[in-house]
């Protein structure tokens, strides 16, 4: 950093200082974590240079004897960790790989189904403002009011309705084990495609401590800077064959590419949507796998876990409400309706002051919109990578519950950021 800090001290130096935030504040946002060295300088390398429009051994430029190499281990170690048929690396991020998946297998306007973002679905499954809502059309599925959870029999029902051609699970902030496994039969009973968006919890799945999609679901797609703890990217992996090809009246060479998803899957990223994949970010991807590879990691994604429950278990005993009463994986969702509706970014912003960084969010059935939502979404991927455990769960546990019962109380958010800094510095990182 040395000649950057000559030649750009502006850039520098914000760098520098978001460094210094978050080595001295909790980061409790869900979605985040804190890479590897090793990631960051795969991430920081040579590789930013080259272009390489195509797939390993077929490429539209020059000069690609390592850049090959590098794609195919990437592809070959995430194989490994999740057990997929068919990988690919390329997607630039999450929302872009799930457009890929849509325009691999839907026509515009046909049916997608997903859960409601208010809900904890996500924006590309079927949200009206964005493209998944505006090219296609979408049906959405909500919890259950009374017990928070996913309803697979209400599910079920809704997709016998409304014949989606896709449905989607996963999300964004629901804090209970998700049945991939229903989801697809769901799919298979009315001829509809799966796809699991495992965004959140994939490092949980490449740890064994969330049930895998794997190896019924027809397409997975991942982002690999969350749970997975590697670079900001995401990736898709698919059965080989598309079991709803219909090949009536094909030659037999239309009739083998109808039928291969994998080549749906590859064509769409590239030339579809894409174009020059991110060979460094593809390289930190491979390191980010090899890393998840090792035994170290299934220890980490277990701590995840256990770091979440002792945190909800030590919210509750400070009286908070969680939506579903707990956790089963990296996040906890804090309804503060009890206090007051819409209070999720004032009790945000309360939490910063005290050194603690979450995110306001809805919860199911907010009583205020989503720019005054009731909730604050948390996790520990991060607090768990820092190498805290059950302990340090109940000490933050407690700050949360003394800053959110009294969210004006700007002396007591000085003295707890005091303490949050001293345990950060028990906990150094970079
Ligand atoms: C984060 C996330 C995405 C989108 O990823 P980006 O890289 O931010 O585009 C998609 N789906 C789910 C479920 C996510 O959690």
């Amino acid at each position: 950093m040395r000649s950057m800090k000559e030649q750009d001290p502006e850039v520098y130096h914000l760098i520098e200082h978001e460094k210094e935030r978050q080595r001295n504040v909790l980061n409790m946002i869900p979605s985040e974590n804190y890479v590897t060295e090793a990631v960051l300088t795969a991430c920081g390398s040579v590789l930013n240079n080259k272009y390489s429009e195509g797939y390993p051994k077929g490429r539209y430029y020059q000069g690609h004897e390592f850049i090959d190499d590098v794609e195919l281990l990437a592809i070959e170690r995430a194989k490994k960790l999740f057990g997929a048929e068919h990988v690919n690396v390329q997607p630039y991020s999450g929302s872009p790989a799930n457009m890929a998946v849509y325009h691999a297998l839907l026509k515009p306007g046909d049916k997608i189904m997903g859960m409601r973002l208010d809900m904890g679905g996500h924006l590309t499954h079927g949200h009206n403002v964005n493209f998944s809502a505006r090219y296609f059309t979408s049906t959405q599925y909500t919890v259950d009011p009374e017990t928070e959870l996913l309803d697979l029999d209400a599910i079920r029902r809704q997709a016998i309705k409304e014949k989606p051609k896709i449905i989607v699970s996963g999300a964004t902030a629901y804090p209970r084990i998700i049945d991939f496994k229903a989801f697809h039969e769901i799919a298979e009973e009315i001829g509809a495609y799966s796809l699991a968006d495992i965004s959140h919890v994939s490092g949980l799945i490449a740890g064994k401590v969330h049930p895998s999609p794997f190896p019924f679901t027809d397409v997975v797609m991942t982002t690999t800077h969350k749970t997975l703890r590697g670079p900001r990217a995401a990736m898709l992996m698919c059965k080989k064959e598309d079991r709803l090809a219909k090949t009536e009246g094909m030659d037999e060479k239309q009739a083998a590419q109808e039928k291969d998803l994998a080549r749906k899957i590859d064509r769409a990223v590239f030339p579809g949507l894409q174009g020059g994949p991110h060979d460094h970010i593809i390289a930190a991807k491979a390191v980010c796998f090899k890393e998840a590879l090792q035994p170290e990691f299934k220890v980490y994604a277990h701590q995840i876990v256990k770091n979440a429950k002792a945190l909800a278990e030590e919210l509750l005993a400070q009286g908070l409400r969680l939506v579903t009463g707990g956790t089963d994986n990296h996040l906890i969702l804090i309804d503060l309706t009890p206090k007051g509706i819409g209070l999720g970014k004032e009790g945000a912003i309360a939490l910063e002051n005290a050194g603690m960084c979450t995110n306001m969010n809805t919860v199911p059935y907010d009583k205020s919109t989503p720019f005054r939502p009731s909730g604050i979404r948390i996790g520990t991927p991060i607090l768990t990578t820092r190498g805290m455990k059950e302990s340090e769960m109940k000490q933050i546990g407690a700050w949360m519950g003394q800053i959110l019962g009294d969210m004006k109380n700007t002396d007591l958010q000085q003295r707890v950021r005091q303490d949050v800094k001293t345990l950060c510095d028990q906990f150094p990182f970079y």
